[in-house]
């Protein structure tokens, strides 16, 4: 069953008219019921006056001359009026003179005071009631009552006349009103359906995209004028959606041409920096070789007794050629990890060992310089651990040279800790110090390679910038995390946690503290 859709215009249109239909239709026809009531019953009323008239006058000379047989032989003439049910003479006293019964089942019911009344007033009465119309017509002879005439009409013509003049009216209505709604579907259609054309259409457009359809009408009328833009707004954006498809073309044909300009550049940068990386690991190899043998003859040459001069000067060859070697062996690291061939060696080795022999060059130095140098390694440690002990000593050394290379007073410490996450054992290194610090800004920024926190930093205390970039590369190879907490002016807290595995059950029971003459501390 098809629901009816309140909310759509054909539906709307529909109603409304139907209603502005019906409420005409009903006023019209009440107002001609009404007005047809009212003629019909003023003329049934003039009728009787006039009946009522000629059998007065016809029976006066009855009346005059007492005459009852004569004056019911003239109101036997109303025989002819099937309307009137009965008739009657009154004398001026009251009393029934005359009667004329037309119907025989009707009792005429009029009281006595009421008669008396009407012959007083002398003056003509109708009166209507459930029974009909009723006429009074005082018989006056020389200007004296002489009788009372009243006939009852029970209107049935009247009635007949109304109902027939009803139902033609009602069925004037029906038809108006079928014929109204005939109009009515005939005229919504004539808005509602280029309207549903219209939306077909542009449902069909944003169902399936497609813009090369367009609008049929064929009228002449104001839709056909809104078809006609609507059509030339699709055609417009048909040809924009052509232009842009055309743009997005050539866009995606540039953007691939570029891309692979790009790659091939990319895969020729990416040579370059190989090329380079190669070309710097084997030149400071090969140069490590006669620095290697700088170093060594100028170490053997201030085992001999030379002069002052010759003797500082042997010094200062010796103090270069290492600054170069360190320099070489950053260089060397940077261009491997750079390359992707930086590799770990891993083998078993003392932690507490490695960490005492590496902190034992730095003791001396730092102490030259007038600073305090404590290592700290925490109790429930394992000795032997797999891991690359030369990669692990590289990082410290770089964090504890920076932290004596940027220290002019106080102290420097050491702390080695571990703690478990997940399965794995976890061993943190903690360089602390409290050298010049690092300005917030520029925290981020010093494990970049070159970087350094200051631009006065090479001029005062000389370096590259790769130490630190070294270390993050090979934390980050060895599966660990590093970072730095600095206040500018008060000190540094350089740290890195890497994964390690334990080799053996031995701790370190309580805290070592590696003081300078302890054995195992060289520091
Ligand atoms: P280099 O020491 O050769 O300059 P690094 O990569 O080791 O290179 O260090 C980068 C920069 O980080 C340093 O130049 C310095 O500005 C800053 N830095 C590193 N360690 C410290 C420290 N302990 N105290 C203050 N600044 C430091």
């Amino acid at each position: 069953m098809k629901i009816i859709n309140f909310a759509s215009i054909r539906t709307k249109l529909i109603f409304s008219m139907l209603a502005i239909a019906i409420i005409v239709i009903v006023i019209i026809s009440s107002s001609l019921i009404t007005k047809q009531y009212a003629v019909t019953k003023e003329k049934a009323e003039q009728g009787l006056a006039v009946l009522s008239d000629i059998v007065a006058s016809n029976s006066l000379s009855a009346v005059i001359f007492n005459d009852p047989t004569s004056a019911e032989k003239t109101l036997s003439a109303l025989i002819a009026q099937p309307d009137i049910m009965h008739a009657a003479i009154y004398n001026p006293t009251g009393s029934l003179f005359a009667t004329y019964q037309g119907n025989k089942a009707y009792q005429s019911s009029i009281d006595q005071q009421t008669l008396l009344n009407i012959i007083s007033s002398k003056k003509k009465l109708t009166q209507f009631n459930q029974d009909g119309v009723h006429s009074y017509t005082p018989l006056v002879f020389e200007g004296e009552v002489v009788g009372l005439l009243h006939i009852t009409d029970n209107m049935n013509e009247f009635t007949k006349q109304l109902d027939d003049y009803l139902v033609l009216v009602l069925s004037t209505s029906i038809f108006a009103i079928f014929a109204s709604l005939l109009v009515m579907f005939w005229l919504q259609s004539l808005f509602t359906k280029p309207l549903n054309t219209l939306l077909e259409v542009i449902e069909h457009i944003s169902n399936n995209k497609d813009y090369t359809q367009r609008v049929n009408l064929k009228s002449n009328d104001e839709f056909s004028q809104l078809a006609h833009s609507f059509n030339v707004m699709i055609g417009e954006v048909d040809a924009r959606g052509r232009q842009l498809e055309t743009i997005n073309h050539e866009l995606e044909n540039r953007v691939s041409e570029r891309t692979f300009e790009l790659q091939q550049t990319l895969e020729i940068a990416k040579k370059a920096s190989q090329a380079k990386s190669e070309f710097l690991a084997v030149m400071s190899h090969e140069i490590r070789t006669p620095l290697n043998g700088i170093v060594g003859f100028s170490d053997l040459l201030t085992s001999f007794k030379l002069n002052k001069n010759v003797s500082n000067t042997v010094q200062m060859i010796n103090d270069s050629a290492q600054t170069l070697l360190v320099l070489l062996n950053e260089v060397l690291d940077f261009s491997k990890a750079d390359a992707n061939k930086m590799d770990l060696d891993i083998k078993e080795f003392n932690l507490p060992d490695l960490v005492t022999s590496a902190c034992h060059s730095h003791k001396v130095s730092a102490e030259k310089k007038g600073l305090n140098f404590d290592v700290f390694i925490s109790p429930l440690i394992h000795e032997n651990y797999l891991g690359d002990s030369v990669r692990v000593r590289q990082i410290i050394n770089n964090f504890v040279s920076n932290a004596i290379k940027f220290t002019h007073q106080g102290a420097i410490s050491v702390q080695i800790s571990e703690h478990m996450e997940a399965s794995d054992t976890f061993i943190t290194f903690t360089v602390k110090d409290t050298g010049i610090g690092i300005a917030t800004a520029k925290l981020e920024s010093i494990f970049t390679p070159f970087m350094q926190a200051d631009n006065s930093i090479t001029r005062e205390f000389g370096g590259t910038g790769l130490g630190l970039a070294i270390c993050q590369q090979l934390v980050v190879l060895m599966n660990g995390r590093y970072g730095v907490e600095s206040t500018l002016n008060e000190g540094s807290n350089f740290w890195f946690s890497i994964p390690l595995v334990p080799q053996d059950n031995s701790f370190i029971a309580s805290p070592v503290v590696v003081e300078p003459d302890n054995n195992r501390a060289c520091c």
